[in-house]
């Protein structure tokens, strides 16, 4: 399938929401730009990294912030005696 976009007088693209909605990419998530060898504009997701450890794996939102599962497995493991 062949998406054919406009860049808006402000610079913007918008990406299709039949895709958005596919990939599950949220409102206000962040994407990395880069330019290719030859000359292809290339969009990554960045899904953000734990607040506590800094991965990127296994990452779940809260309150607008990532935090990653094993991190969330350590706190549960906390005792306060
Ligand atoms: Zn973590």
């Amino acid at each position: 399938m062949i998406n054919e976009k406009k860049i808006s007088k402000s610079g913007s693209i918008t990406i299709p929401s039949h895709l958005r909605r596919e990939l599950g990419i949220e409102n206000g998530e962040k994407v990395k730009i880069e330019i290719a060898n030859n000359g292809q504009i290339l969009l990554s997701r960045i899904k953000g990294s734990c607040i506590l450890c800094h991965s990127n794996e296994s990452l779940v939102k809260v309150d607008g912030k990532y935090i990653c599962k094993n991190c969330i497995a350590k706190i549960y493991d906390i005792r306060f005696d």
